[in-house]
């Protein structure tokens, strides 16, 4: 599972092209064209997981909505600290949602974070303690 980033750079398809963008020394590939999504550090393949702590795990949970267009029963509202934290945000497409991580689902209107969790099991996981 392993990929070097100059593979990634080049790799394309007709309807699109995936360029990594890079916050927090990590680079993410999130196409909006075909689902896309593809997490690595230093050219090295990222464990999803990590990748979504690293860039969201100071982020506060401010609420829980209905389903809206998510593919997922509940969906998560998160509010960065700061705006440093908020500009992790930059590196997805806005008001998409994408399939960040296995079972996890993510979009953003630039102010929160929208998490989606279709698996109940990461629902369990993202809100304990909260
Ligand atoms: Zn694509």
């Amino acid at each position: 599972m392993s990929h070097p980033l100059v593979i990634v750079v080049t790799m394309k398809t007709e309807t699109c092209r995936h360029i990594p963008i890079e916050v927090a020394g990590i680079e993410i590939i999130s196409c909006d064209d075909c689902g896309d999504v593809a997490w690595y550090r230093s050219g090295e393949w990222l464990d999803p997981a990590e990748g979504m702590a690293e860039l969201f795990g100071q982020y506060d949970l401010v609420g829980r909505l209905d389903s809206l267009s998510a593919p997922a029963p509940e969906v998560l509202l998160y509010r960065p600290p700061n705006r440093k934290w908020r500009s992790h945000l930059e590196a997805f497409p806005k008001h998409v949602w994408l399939e960040v991580a296995p079972d996890l689902w993510l979009s953003h209107d630039e102010e929160h974070l929208l998490l989606a969790p279709a698996n109940p099991i990461h629902l369990e996981n993202l809100t304990r303690g909260a």
